[in-house]
């Protein structure tokens, strides 16, 4: 059970309007309340009721500030223990000095991710629920944000659960079976288990199905601009970001590095990489910068390869489109206002029609094709609709294809007539690799790694 009283500054800290002090364990009515001057005593007050008054400094009986004080009584709170939210105004100098008045009371620092971390230890949430906590945090698209969110209401627990539930089923099965072995009740269970390792890894299958396109929403597709120096790759970057964060001049191979920024087009996030121009070289400095676009086209998901419509196909060129005939790209001919001088059919025989697109950055003509491209490379044009559970932590995936993998040896050895005994060790093992998403058989140490990933005050 956990006794001690925690707090944290839980709104950003900075300039805002008003800053949230959040206070969770059993002391925190009464701790907070020795501060508090209102018309009522906090500690009488009922359950999610909110009190206007002023902190006071204990030793010189000064009013601090302003504040509002909302009461959740536990077990009807985020942590499920008693909480306290103390809004005040939000300087950041007023703030600090609350917490110091606090923190001098029964109350420790919380630490980054310990309230969540209650909420899980005390049962409200499972582990899924709280790294969609994590991923609300970071969501970097509304899209992203709902993903999340589907995962703190627990839809991806409900549907492991029932899965789980057939695992047990199949223990259960398989230990009477041990306890009783009888030989015609031996072909009936290796049908069961075939059956029923079938039932679960399809379901596993379902889930997984959206792994990809989840993965995707979350972390946002890696898109790789390459090109020659002077095509126009930070121009276009700039255009799709909408900002100047690059740096754009008429000198060859002003981007040395890589510059990344996250857009959303068509609902889609994309993690948009600026790279040095491909080339070989032999400044130094460029160098570096060819080779962190080397790695960066190996890494991206999507490869937009931009050309100069007013220039011939340069043999660089040449070996890029070979080197990447394999990936997703889009090539872009840019400059479409100037003369034009690159080869078309020539290009046309690396990379069919659709995947090409002509523009210019300049005049700001054919984004939208180009917007349009990348939408119909990824969900086949468009988004599943909002309800749809998508997988998309990488642990999450990893657990599953474990698990599937478990099974698929339960099914084998079922087949093969291996002792039923043996088997159950691949349904157990299979339960517990389901178990760890949620955090039913989450080790320790895993979950102090999970929870040290969110910031202070969550
Ligand atoms: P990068 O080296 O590939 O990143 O190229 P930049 O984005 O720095 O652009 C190089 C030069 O080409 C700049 O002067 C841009 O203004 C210019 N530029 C970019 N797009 C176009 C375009 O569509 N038409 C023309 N005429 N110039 C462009
Ligand atoms: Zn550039």
């Amino acid at each position: 059970m956990i006794s001690d009283t925690i707090a944290a500054i839980s709104t950003a800290v900075g300039e805002a309007g008003i800053a949230v002090i959040r206070v969770s364990g059993p002391q925190s009515i009464t701790e907070v309340d020795q501060l508090f001057r209102g018309k009522q005593s906090l500690v009488d007050a009922d359950s999610h009721t909110v009190h206007y008054g002023y902190i006071i400094d204990p030793d010189s009986g000064e009013k601090m500030e302003e504040v509002l004080v909302t009461i959740m009584r536990a077990p009807r709170s985020f942590t499920t223990e008693d909480v306290v939210e103390i809004s005040s105004h939000g300087g950041v100098v007023s703030v600090r000095r609350l917490m110091e008045l606090l923190l001098q009371q029964q109350i420790r620092i919380a630490e980054p991710g310990e309230f969540t971390k209650r909420a899980f230890l005390n049962g409200r949430i499972d582990l899924s629920q709280a790294e969609g906590v994590i991923d609300l945090i970071r969501s970097k698209s509304d899209k992203a944000f709902s993903v999340a969110l589907r995962q703190v209401e627990g839809k991806l627990s409900r549907q492991i659960k029932p899965l789980q539930q057939i695992l047990i089923e199949m223990v259960a099965h398989i230990e009477v079976n041990i306890d009783y072995p009888e030989h015609d009740v031996e072909s009936v269970t290796s049908d069961f288990i075939k059956q029923k390792s079938l039932e679960v890894m399809n379901g596993i299958d379902e889930l997984l199905r959206t792994a990809n396109e989840g993965k995707i929403l979350r972390e946002g597709i890696t898109t790789a601009i390459v090109g020659r120096p002077n095509v126009g790759k930070s121009s276009l970057l700039n255009t799709l970001a909408q900002d100047n964060r690059a740096i754009v001049t008429d000198i060859p191979g002003t981007t040395r590095d890589v510059i990344e920024e996250f857009v959303t087009i068509n609902n889609i996030p994309l993690k948009l990489l600026d790279t040095a121009g491909i080339r070989e070289t032999i400044d130094v400095v460029e160098k570096i910068g060819v080779e962190r676009s080397r790695t960066a086209v190996n890494d991206a998901d999507l490869i937009l390869l931009v050309l100069n419509h007013n220039e011939a196909l340069h043999e660089d060129e040449i070996q890029l489109l070979e080197q990447i005939k394999d990936r997703q790209v889009i090539i872009i001919v840019n400059k479409m206002d100037l003369y034009r001088q690159l080869d078309l059919v020539k290009l046309e025989e690396y990379f069919p029609k659709e995947s090409i697109v002509t523009m210019s950055v300049k005049d700001q003509k054919g984004i939208d094709k180009l917007e349009e491209a990348i939408s119909n490379l990824f969900f086949g044009g468009k988004l599943e609709s909002a309800d749809l559970t998508y997988v998309s932590n990488v642990r999450h995936i990893a657990l599953l294809k474990q698990a599937k993998r478990s099974l698929q040896d339960a099914y084998q050895a079922s087949d093969d007539m291996i002792p039923i005994d043996l088997i159950q060790i691949d349904v157990r093992l299979a339960w517990e690799q389901l178990g760890e998403i949620i955090g039913d058989s989450a080790p320790d140490s895993l979950i102090d790694q999970i929870f040290s990933q969110f910031c202070l005050g969550k």
